[in-house]
């Protein structure tokens, strides 16, 4: 029987010690899209079943392998999203809004749910910050998208970014293709594994992102999709790498990726990190909305998986912001005096100061220690003395520093001026450092 004390395999937490690096990063992601004009949308962690069957397709390892699927007690088939596009399309669709103002752009973090082996970077529960663009046909939205992901990376300090970009094409010119590919895995029939062997006939492209190393192998010297790109993709593809060389936007054309997930159409690519991690992949899916029974627009986006972008920080040192901190600890001696400081804290917290007092009955000395523990910029101890003459000492934790307060409401004043000259003086010993190295 599992531990009700051990989290299930493939989930992690996150601790109040480290939540501060993924506000930060989603944060930071979704004010990015909302400069490009995405505004966030939240759809349910679980939908029909069949939401994703026909959009991820039957043929993918998501939908055979992957999803977490379950039938609910009034007997429906229910999936928890493995990804978050299918969701995104789903509710734009339903709640009209590609009958609106076009294009819709929409953006989202949220968790996913893969049935994986869980290894480095590989989770059964992830997070993805991901956007979603409906009604854009014009290769700029193409460029426009990926360099809203560019960006996103960029603003975390992520050095080494590289980013592959491929064409699938449209139907016309996948038939072609799946000819070609059918018979060249035809010819290596007896090496294939047993999944690849199914897809041969249905969908012979999702051999090509098989992750058994034989199939892998073979794969690498399939016939490659552009050399079957009829003239529109073609012309459509080149006219995505203008774009993206006009706007000094460096990337390598990789004709092997070909995307885990069925709806893609022309364009796709991955942001891959120097050490191989792909923490980022998207692209267009002309033919979705039609798929879920709308009436055809076009469609493109991506997922950044969060887990993969926070481990990529870390190993590179990326700048994340201070953790937080208590600005002021007011440390009490005796029933009176910490009424006082609760009352105190009400105040000053109510002018967005973070603030704390005692709440365990510790001992003046206790106090002090959990204070330094905390890292609380300032203190100031209550006791009898002080709550007569209405004014105490506010301690400098950095420096060690005292100053004479007056307990009222002029403190909140002085507590936030003395707040922001020690950020000026970070940034002052911060030029100071930037002049040195220069
Ligand atoms: P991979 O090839 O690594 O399996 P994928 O093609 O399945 O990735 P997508 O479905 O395109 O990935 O999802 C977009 C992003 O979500 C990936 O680039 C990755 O950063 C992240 N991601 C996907 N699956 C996982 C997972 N199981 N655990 C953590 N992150 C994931
Ligand atoms: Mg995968």
């Amino acid at each position: 029987m599992a531990l009700i004390t051990q989290a299930p395999r493939g989930t992690q937490d996150v601790l109040p010690e480290t939540s501060y690096k993924w506000q930060y990063v989603e944060q930071t992601a979704l004010s990015i899209a909302r400069d490009f004009g995405f505004h966030e949308i939240r759809t349910p962690v679980f939908e029909h079943t069949n939401l994703f069957q026909r959009s991820v397709g039957e043929t993918t390892d998501v939908v055979q392998k992957e999803m977490y699927t379950f039938e609910d007690k009034g007997g429906r088939s229910i999936t928890l999203r493995p990804e978050g596009t299918a969701g995104a399309a789903r509710s734009v669709l339903e709640h009209g809004l590609l009958s609106g103002a076009l294009p819709v752009k929409v953006s989202y973090v949220t968790s996913c749910y893969r049935y994986e082996k869980s290894q480095k970077g590989r989770y059964r529960e992830f997070h993805q910050f991901g956007v979603e663009c409906f009604g854009a046909s014009a290769p700029q939205a193409d460029a426009e998208v990926i360099s809203l992901a560019i960006q996103v990376l960029k603003e975390m300090g992520l050095k080494g970014v590289a980013l592959r970009l491929n064409s699938i094409g449209c139907p016309t010119c996948r038939a072609r293709y799946y000819e070609a590919l059918q018979a060249y895995f035809t010819g290596r029939q007896s090496e294939l594994c047993g999944t690849c062997l199914s897809r041969l006939e249905r969908n012979p492209m999702r051999i090509l992102d098989c992750k058994s190393p034989v199939c892998h192998g073979i794969a690498a010297e399939a016939p490659v999709v552009t050399d079957y790109l009829c003239e529109d993709c073609a012309a459509h593809f080149v006219a995505v790498q203008g774009c993206l060389s006009a706007a000094d936007i460096a990337f390598t054309l990789d004709p092997h990726i070909v995307r885990g997930l069925d709806y893609y159409t022309r364009t796709v690519f991955e942001l891959v990190a120097e050490d191989g991690l792909v923490v980022c992949g998207g692209g267009r899916y002309d033919g979705l909305v039609e798929e879920l029974g709308g009436a055809p627009q076009p469609g493109l986006g991506f997922g950044m998986g969060i887990e993969r972008l926070l481990m990529v920080m870390e190993a590179q040192n990326a700048p994340f912001p201070e953790a937080p901190t208590c600005d002021l600890y007011l440390v009490s001696m005796g029933q009176a005096a910490a009424q006082k400081c609760f009352a105190l804290a009400t105040a000053l917290r109510d002018g967005g100061a973070a603030v704390e007092c005692d709440i365990v009955g510790r001992s003046l000395k206790a106090q002090m220690k959990y204070a330094d523990k905390l890292g609380a910029k300032f203190t100031i101890v209550v006791g009898d003395n002080e709550l007569e003459n209405g004014v105490a000492m506010m301690k400098d934790m950095a420096t060690g520093e005292s100053q004479e307060v007056s307990l009222d409401d002029g403190l909140y004043t002085v507590l936030r001026q003395k707040l922001l000259d020690r950020e000026l003086a970070g940034v002052t010993d911060l030029f100071a450092e930037v002049a040195e190295i220069g």
